[in-house]
């Protein structure tokens, strides 16, 4: 029997292999791809962020020449500002953050931070400014002290510490025989959903962005998850300036302003009482949002 199950073991071996290295793949890829995309300038010079603004002057764009994604968009965050952005999957809220961190270029108009084309400083310096949370992060098998300093070339100690603290993950690292040098990933610790995003948001806290990037980073947790990650990230957001992606509403509820976005166009905007009051797409979609709530609720009596 054994001589049986030993060719399965290798196979289960054989397929974390190829997972991994496709995982790996997948992330050069994207930064292949990323390069062709885009370009600096000649001589561009490295943005400088003194006050923290993000302005959309007139955003068109789209994927494929025949097929546009985002109509003329414009909005301005203002420095340390905190928003949100929904609206019905497909809209092109990733879009929007896609192009902020420069994947892409606009086809026309301009996307500013603190007053400064993005298109005319390195993608690097762009890159340095924003951090980003995404809805689910991939950690490197590696320790967990590597997947947070990752976030910034020549972090230290000291600076990995910090982030963890803020991100509020210390206490549970401490706890561990081997502390930061735990390994996490195929071959060590298996991290819950929380756990997770907490090394992402660490990682990301390494660059001390003074803009923060978050789309849809809790809406893979339950709920009471999403809570807890969600009071670190107000936390966190404090002194930055923020623009959230949300699907869930109830996750966005506070923000300064929320920006609704329908088939790439701004629908309407406003604080989460005033557009309740408007009746609009923002009222629609929290009244289907707090009947499926309700019937969840039921479904778990
Ligand atoms: P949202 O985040 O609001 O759900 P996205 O910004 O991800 O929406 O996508 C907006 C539209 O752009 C969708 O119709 C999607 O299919 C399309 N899209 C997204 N990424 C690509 C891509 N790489 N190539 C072509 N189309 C894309
Ligand atoms: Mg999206």
């Amino acid at each position: 029997l054994t001589q049986l199950f030993r060719p399965l073991d290798m196979l289960g071996f054989v397929y974390r292999t190829i997972r991994q290295g496709l995982i790996d793949m997948a992330a050069m890829f994207k930064l292949i791809d990323t390069e062709v995309e885009v370009a600096d300038a000649p001589g561009a010079p490295a943005l400088v962020v003194t006050r923290p603004v993000v302005t959309f002057d007139d955003v068109v764009f789209g994927y494929e020449p025949d097929r546009t994604i985002l109509h003329g968009l414009s909005f301005e965050v203002p420095a340390g500002g905190h928003y949100a952005i929904v609206g019905p999957s497909g809209a092109g809220k990733s879009t929007i953050a896609r192009l902020l961190f420069r994947f892409y270029d606009p086809w026309s108009g301009r996307i500013l931070i603190d007053g400064q084309d993005i298109r005319a400083v390195t993608q690097d310096s762009v890159r340095a400014a924003i951090g980003i949370v995404p809805q689910d992060s991939v950690l490197f098998n590696d320790t967990i002290g590597y997947n947070i300093a990752y976030g910034r070339d020549g972090a230290g100690h000291e600076d990995v510490v910090r982030a963890a603290r803020d991100a509020a993950i210390l206490p549970f690292v401490e706890s561990l025989p081997q502390g930061f040098d735990t390994e996490v990933g195929e071959r060590g610790l298996k991290l819950s959903g929380g756990e997770k995003q907490r090394v992402a948001i660490a990682r990301t806290l390494v660059k001390d962005p003074p803009i923060l990037l978050l789309d849809e980073a809790t809406s893979a947790l339950d709920s009471r998850t999403e809570e807890d990650i969600l009071t670190t990230l107000h936390t966190v957001s404090e002194h930055r300036t923020s623009i959230s992606i949300a699907h869930r509403l109830s996750t966005v509820a506070d923000a300064d302003r929320i920006l609704v976005l329908e088939a790439g166009r701004l629908a309407e905007s406003g604080r989460h009482g005033e557009l309740l009051r408007k009746g609009g797409l923002y009222a629609d979609m929290w009244a289907r949002q707090q009947t499926e709530n309700e019937a969840l609720d039921e479904a778990a009596e």
